[in-house]
């Protein structure tokens, strides 16, 4: 069975083309610059070299004609109908309260997703503009909108309320929500299968550490908190956001800086984090590089960035009542043997030991990581979005696997 996959963003839009049964990608593509000049699409059949074409995309519209002519095109498609579609699963990154699983697309659905614009400005219109395009040029193919939010709806409301008026919370929706839910539940899945401890009786922390960064408890299967908030700023430092910090701080910055909120806003998203402390890049590699050399602000990133993640999962152990397994995932956690190494030592309070050998070198494996006698596991598990949408999609629309 072949399912699309739409990750449709302001300026992009990333497509992905399932063999779901055989788990094969047969394409993955993505249009780049949509509404920009010198916008391009690239695209990867199964294994094969990438190849780019530049192209105008004036609007969401085109990107999604260009889409499909590749994918059927004579020369490079991996399909000759459309037809051959049987649904689409598009990725929807606030779902409010609204959704706590995936949705077959409806009227209604699509007015819940334009309602959420309120708290997901910067992704819901864009994600909504992928649906109706799609909806006019693939009619007929079922379409899912699965939420990167709703993996969290089940956070007690101890976890998820902010110590604020709480008609802040009744009237606008002010509430803690969470993302990377995605992959939180898949990467949380599979590592409970990869250790052979029942989901349903696991204490489970998932650091999916990436340029966006985020944590997550999980109690038998469940999301019990997370550390993103009501937007993704909230948490540990990333690449550019700064995580959280005191929230007097905007306010202070306005009076000292002479800035508006806008500003300090983009501040706070584009050029704060590892970035902003080090000075110099918001990538890990970048920094370690530097800081192997001596840069002393790259190192204090670094230290930083570990110092949040290592609060945190001592606050996520105390909540879950102990940990079972902890979970890398994303660009960081999988490709980072020293921040793992570094990290495990400095909780081998909680009894973990890790396995050196099997800690380095890792590429693209799901791997334990502790060794025998470790009381937490310890785990990479490559996240995969892109399949999570997939099989949520497929199990929501009630298909067989074939
Ligand atoms: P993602 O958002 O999941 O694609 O992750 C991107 C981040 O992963 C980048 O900021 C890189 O800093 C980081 N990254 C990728 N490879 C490595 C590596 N080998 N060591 C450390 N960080 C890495």
């Amino acid at each position: 069975m072949k399912v699309l996959i739409i990750n449709s963003g302001s300026s992009s839009l990333k497509f992905q083309l399932l063999d779901f049964a055989a788990n094969v990608v047969m394409m993955q593509g993505l249009c780049e610059r949509i509404g920009i000049d010198n916008s391009r699409i690239q695209f990867q059949r199964f294994d094969e070299e990438r190849i780019r074409h530049n192209r105008d995309f004036v609007d969401h519209e085109d990107a999604v004609k260009a889409m499909v002519e590749v994918l059927t095109s004579p020369q490079y498609g991996v399909i000759e109908d459309l037809n051959e579609i049987k649904a689409i699963g598009h990725r929807v990154v606030h779902g409010g309260e609204q959704f706590a699983e995936p949705v077959i697309v409806s009227e209604e659905v699509k007015a819940s997703i334009r309602e959420a614009f309120l708290w997901g400005p910067l992704h819901n219109p864009a994600n909504l503009l992928g649906i109706e395009v799609c909806e006019r040029l693939m009619a007929g193919i079922p379409q899912v909108a699965v939420f990167d939010t709703a993996f969290h709806q089940t956070m007690p409301r101890e976890a998820y309320l902010y110590a604020l008026p709480y008609n802040l919370y009744e009237e606008h929706g002010i509430r803690r929500y969470g993302f990377h839910g995605t992959s939180h539940k898949y990467v949380s899945e599979r590592a409970a299968d990869i250790c052979g401890i029942p989901l349903e009786q696991s204490r489970i922390i998932v650091c999916h550490l990436g340029n966006g960064s985020s944590l997550c408890a999980v109690k038998n299967g469940k999301s019990v908190d997370t550390t993103m908030g009501l937007t993704p700023l909230a948490g540990l430092p990333m690449g550019t956001r700064c995580g959280d910090v005191d929230p007097a701080i905007p306010a202070f910055i306005a009076g000292v800086e002479d800035c508006s909120l806008q500003e300090i806003d983009n501040m706070m998203n584009k050029r704060s984090g590892v970035l902003g402390i080090s000075g110099i890049s918001s990538d890990f590699r970048d920094l370690a590089a530097a800081a192997e050399k001596g840069h002393a602000r790259a190192k204090l990133a670094l230290d930083v960035f570990r110092y949040s993640l290592k609060k945190y999962i001592g606050a996520y152990a105390a909540v879950l009542g102990g940990v079972d397994i902890l979970v890398f995932t994303a660009g960081i956690g999988e490709n980072d043997d020293d921040l793992r190494r570094q990290l495990c030592d400095e909780l081998g309070y909680l009894g973990i030991e890790l396995d050196e050998y099997h800690n380095c070198g890792l590429r693209g494996e799901e791997k334990i990581i502790s060794t025998k006698k470790s009381k937490v596991k310890v785990v990479v598990v490559p996240t995969n979005e892109e399949l999570s949408i997939a099989q949520q999609t497929v199990s929501l629309l009630g298909f067989k696997d074939e």
